[in-house]
């Protein structure tokens, strides 16, 4: 059910990156759409969580886990 053609989806505004195969999708949780809509969504190239890492984002507590901060 991927509204983005990408498995992560960083949100530029808190440096979180989502995994959208594993969204979670309840009151403050991943907020894909509200990301997508105010405009701060952002993929990564390559498209692994890795490259996300290497970008400064933080993993997404609800959707990956093992946050770093
Ligand atoms: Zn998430």
């Amino acid at each position: 059910m991927r509204r983005y053609n990408k498995q992560f989806l960083g949100n530029t505004e808190k440096k979180e990156v989502h995994d959208l195969d594993n969204e979670k999708t309840g009151p403050n949780q991943c907020q894909i759409n509200e990301i997508i809509i105010a405009g701060h969504a952002k993929s990564f190239e390559p498209d692994t969580l890795d490259q996300a890492h290497r970008e400064g984002y933080d993993n997404c507590a609800y959707c990956i886990g093992s946050s770093k901060r």
